[in-house]
């Protein structure tokens, strides 16, 4: 039974310096991939986190001048006064929903590249930028530091100017100049900006004077911080260094935002930490050495979990990046008692992967975010139905379901078949290989949803043929019958040269490792997918005691994870394991004891003994039922997600989203109404 009580000190108003927030849900700055690029779309996601009930709505890092220019990202800009229309649009869309509007400025520091406006790179000394290129960042002379805080101070000044509420000073991330003068590793000055932790930290005091000088009067100021860097006695430690800063600034701020550095440590996904609020053991003294509100973070998606940490007094503010992209209505459904709607972040961290490849956030749960303004939608409203008309849905991966749900959403009569004796598909069974179990959360809320609606209904061990669904007689049929992975060894990497693969050798897929095979060792994996499930896979199959070889044509072991902050755990791991990782092989041949491997630069052929090999290469679309309905004259007939188009599970969840939105609209209307595009302005006097 939902007691409204327990949930009600999340919704007492927290006074922040100057301001008070509403309540004390209070979404972090993060990355969005639009930034200065896409500045409506931006302002409209960012309305959407207000709508939902957030107190605190944060901007993304936002440079202050150009030699902090992060190009070719899509972070915040604001260098001069022509920045400032842009941000106000957000400042705007919050406010409408009296959320309070926070902005992260920065200077990024020699974690810059400069790369669009060629200025120097400027850091605490002189040493390599922290990005693998071809330069270095020059040590700040005194004119450089004068330099630095006025640039800061003008930001500040034209973030009030833009609307804000809040101004960030930014210490954290492994990312910004504050936080590389604090740190003995990048900082070998010998002035008073050095040595000392005192000297350290002069200029973060600086940077917060400067602020509230500037800004003090209207806006509260936030100071984000990294209390430890998680590099143990190599780096910054909440017990060490981390606790002394605080103490140095204790009441300096209004505002302290601290969490756990770098990016990959602070937003770290399930696999490697599964535990929800797994940064409270290095936030919890904070609150104990300043007088100020504290904001942490943690992937915090319980609210017993955030009221628990209110009680503990571990925090006032429950930050949330992932937790509010997931679902920006987490505050409003908590309030109104609909807690079991929340639709939990999964930790999987393609949000991060769409910054990293410089492209608006996708994310696996909410398919609408970023689309909010592009595509006009919104997560919680979608338009009625057209018409009294019957639906059905074939297959019940994140497709499916979500398709099934969206239609339900509008009204229609859905029927849901699934062959499987559980619902869930691909989601159901990848959850079960290690370190994916939030996976399940993908069907979970869905069919938590969709178990709720009267106008749904939903049968397993229902393989369906087109005889069957003739029987049926339901005119509107969608089919998200997913893929199956090939065993044949083709892929991208062997395309132009086929593996030979003999007859006789014992060669399996993904699917058949999912289904339970544990093939005989040594064994050996083969990835040419690059993200997760290969490296899971390999991981599964040395747990049960067999010896692996995990080969892939690229350098670096699942080398996509990159994007999804995950890349060296998951190649750490592997090694911890004692996995043989053979990096730039192509697979050349399977025997029946042995393989064959061509080096991808040489060609330089290798053998190695193999038992049995997983091919993680590519997917056939399981599209036989298409190819029986087609002309059979059903009204609509529609292959969505990995049936139409292998690829992520975000990419299946959105394909099945976008299949029950634009179900009765005109074809003409979808086809040329893609996505609205925000164009550069050509006028003279827009320069
Ligand atoms: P997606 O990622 O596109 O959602 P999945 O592979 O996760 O795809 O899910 C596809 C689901 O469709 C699987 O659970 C599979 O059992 C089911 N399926 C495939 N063909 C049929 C069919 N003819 N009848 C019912 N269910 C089917
Ligand atoms: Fe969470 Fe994954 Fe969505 Fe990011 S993409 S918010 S990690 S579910």
């Amino acid at each position: 039974m939902f007691d409204a009580q327990v949930y009600a000190p999340l919704f007492e108003p927290v006074r922040l310096g100057p301001v008070t927030a509403k309540n004390r849900f209070y979404q972090v700055p993060h990355c969005t991939g639009l930034g200065h690029v896409r500045p409506r779309a931006e302002a409209a996601l960012r309305g959407m986190k207000a709508e939902g009930g957030w107190g605190v709505v944060s901007t993304q890092e936002t440079e202050i001048h150009p030699t902090s220019d992060l190009s070719p990202y899509a972070e915040g800009r604001l260098w001069d006064a022509r920045d400032v229309p842009a941000l106000r649009l957000m400042t705007d869309a919050v406010h409408e929903h009296g959320a309070l509007a926070a902005i992260q400025l920065v200077h990024n520091g020699n974690h810059a590249t400069n790369l669009l406006s060629r200025a120097p790179v400027l850091a605490p000394s002189d040493m390599s930028i922290s990005t693998a290129q071809p330069k270095q960042g020059r040590a700040m002379d005194k004119a450089d530091i004068r330099a630095l805080r006025q640039w800061h101070r003008d930001a500040a000044l034209r973030a009030k100017e833009a609307g804000f509420d809040i101004v960030y000073v930014y210490a954290g991330h492994g990312m910004t100049l504050a936080q590389h003068f604090l740190l003995p590793h990048m900082n070998s000055r010998s002035d008073e900006y050095g040595g000392s932790l005192e000297n350290r930290v002069r200029l973060t005091r600086e940077l917060l004077e400067d602020t509230r000088d500037a800004v003090g009067d209207t806006c509260a100021i936030a100071l984000r911080f990294a209390i430890d860097e998680m590099q143990g006695p190599d780096g910054m430690q909440a017990a060490e260094e981390g606790r002394a800063v605080v103490e140095l600034l204790a009441d300096l701020p209004d505002i302290w935002d601290v969490n756990v550095s770098d990016w990959s440590n602070d937003s770290a996904t399930t696999r490697f930490q599964p535990q929800d609020g797994y940064q409270n053991e290095y936030l919890s003294f904070v609150k104990q050495t300043t007088n100020k509100p504290v904001v942490g973070v943690g992937r915090l998606t319980s609210p017993d979990m955030m009221v628990s940490m209110l009680r503990k007094g571990i925090v006032d503010l429950i930050g949330a990046a992932r937790p509010s992209i997931a679902d920006p209505f987490i505050p409003r459904k908590i309030e109104e008692g609909r807690i079991d709607e929340i639709r939990e972040c999964i930790g999987c961290n393609i949000c991060a992967a769409s910054d990293a490849l410089g492209v608006p956030i996708r994310c696996t749960q909410n398919p609408t975010m970023g689309e909010e303004w592009r595509r006009g939608w919104h997560p919680e409203y979608i338009s009625p139905r057209k018409r009294a008309v019957e639906t059905l849905v074939v297959g019940s991966g994140p497709a499916g379901l979500e398709c099934a749900l969206q239609l339900a959403r509008r009204g229609y009569e859905v029927t849901l078949a699934e062959a499987d004796p559980e619902f869930g598909g691909r989601v159901l069974r990848e959850s079960r290989l290690p370190g994916l179990a939030a996976w399940s959360r993908v069907a979970d809320y869905r069919l938590n949803e969709l178990r709720q609606r009267a106008n749904v209904q939903m049968f397993t061990n229902s393989a369906l043929d087109a005889a069957q669904v003739a029987e049926l007689g339901i005119p509107h049929v969608f089919l998200a019958t997913g893929s199956s992975w090939r065993s044949d060894g083709l892929g991208r990497s062997t395309r132009r040269r086929p593996p030979q693969i003999k007859p006789s050798a014992k060669v399996f897929t993904p699917d058949d490792i999912m289904s339970g095979v544990v093939p005989d060792g040594p064994v050996m994996v083969y990835d040419d997918d690059h993200i997760y499930l290969a490296g899971v896979i390999a991981e599964k199959l040395a747990l049960a005691g067999r010896k692996v070889v995990f080969v892939t044509p690229e350098s670096l072991v699942s080398c996509f994870s990159v994007n999804t902050l995950e890349q060296y755990r998951i190649q750490a791991r592997l090694i911890e394991l004692d996995i043989d990782i053979r990096c730039n092989q192509v697979l050349h041949m399977v025997g029946d004891h042995e393989a064959t491997v061509a080096c991808g630069f040489s060609a330089r052929q290798s053998e190695m003994d193999c038992a049995s090999a997983v091919l993680v290469t590519e997917r056939h679309r399981n599209t036989t039922l298409f190819g029986a309905l087609r002309g059979t004259g059903l009204e609509t007939l529609e292959l969505v997600g990995d049936a139409a188009a292998p690829g992520l599970i975000a990419d299946a969840v959105f394909a099945g989203h976008r299949a029950a939105r634009d179900f009765e609209r005109p074809k003409s209307e979808a086809e040329q109404d893609w996505f609205r595009r925000e164009i550069t302005d050509l006028r003279e006097d827009a320069i």
